[in-house]
């Protein structure tokens, strides 16, 4: 099996949901990632994040204030969010963006929260986790504004069409557009639509665990453990062969987060 990583999973959600410790997850994995980047995206579980990457030399980090919790972000919280970015084991500023499926903070709110976060990540040199969704137009205008020279971008868990896609891969950034289990749900033609017309060198795989475990765990908490599954999905519809998939993808991470 060729060396890979989940570029995105939430372990103390998953720790909650499936009511397994990651110790004991780890444990029991037959098939491991050489690493994974753990998403903190509430400032209350940041201290969570910083002591699991401590405690784990394969664990790596990143920390925003998720669009669902934008009109919780003030002064101080940016101040804290500073400080866990500066960490040795932070490898990203994320994941923030915009989603307007949900019933959330206003549409107002996110945006103004999002440029900020964006502007602080690019300031700090990290590379940027983000989370669009079903907001493509309001998406696009904020990033094309942003100072993305030389930036790198996670968009992860793709749900949108290709046009969007296409619009993303055409800012003025290294973009890397991230799938997850969806890509397997009967349901999500226009992601695997989507994935087609992504450049090979522009894929990553992540679970965005514990959350939308792929076809046929479809419903049980997702984990690392899956990345092979979705993976080989992303091979058949990109026409390449698991291996080549996976050594692409694998490569990606590196450029993206340096692991
Ligand atoms: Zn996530």
């Amino acid at each position: 099996m060729i060396p890979f990583v989940d570029t995105h999973c939430h372990i103390d959600t998953y720790e909650k949901h499936a009511k397994e410790s990651f110790a004991s997850l780890w444990e029991r994995l037959d098939t491991k990632p050489e690493a994974m980047v753990h998403v903190a995206c509430d400032p209350e579980d940041f201290e969570y994040a910083k002591n699991i990457c401590e405690k784990y030399s394969f664990l790596y980090a990143a920390y925003g204030v998720h669009p669902s919790c934008a009109d919780t972000f003030n002064d101080e919280i940016e101040t804290k969010l500073r400080q866990y970015l500066s960490l040795p084991k932070t490898v990203a500023c994320g994941e923030i963006g915009l989603d307007y499926h949900y019933e959330g903070p206003s549409r107002e709110v996110q945006k103004s929260i999002f440029d900020r976060q964006l502007r602080l990540g690019l300031e700090m040199g990290k590379p940027l986790v983000l989370h669009l969704r079903e907001a493509d137009e309001d998406s696009l205008s904020i990033l094309r504004k942003a100072p993305l020279s030389g930036a790198k971008l996670h968009v992860h868990c793709y749900t949108g069409n290709p046009e969007f896609a296409t619009e993303l891969l055409q800012l003025p950034a290294e973009v890397f557009i991230g799938f997850t289990g969806i890509i397997t749900f009967k349901n999500a033609q226009n992601v695997r639509d989507a994935a087609k017309i992504v450049p090979i060198n522009r894929l990553l795989l992540e679970t965005d665990a514990p959350y939308l475990a792929p076809v046929p765990y479809r419903g049980k908490p997702a984990h690392s453990g899956m990345i092979p599954i979705i993976a080989e999905h992303l091979a058949a519809i990109k026409e390449i062969s698991l291996e080549s998939l996976m050594s692409a993808c694998r490569e990606n991470t590196r450029l993206c987060y340096g692991i």
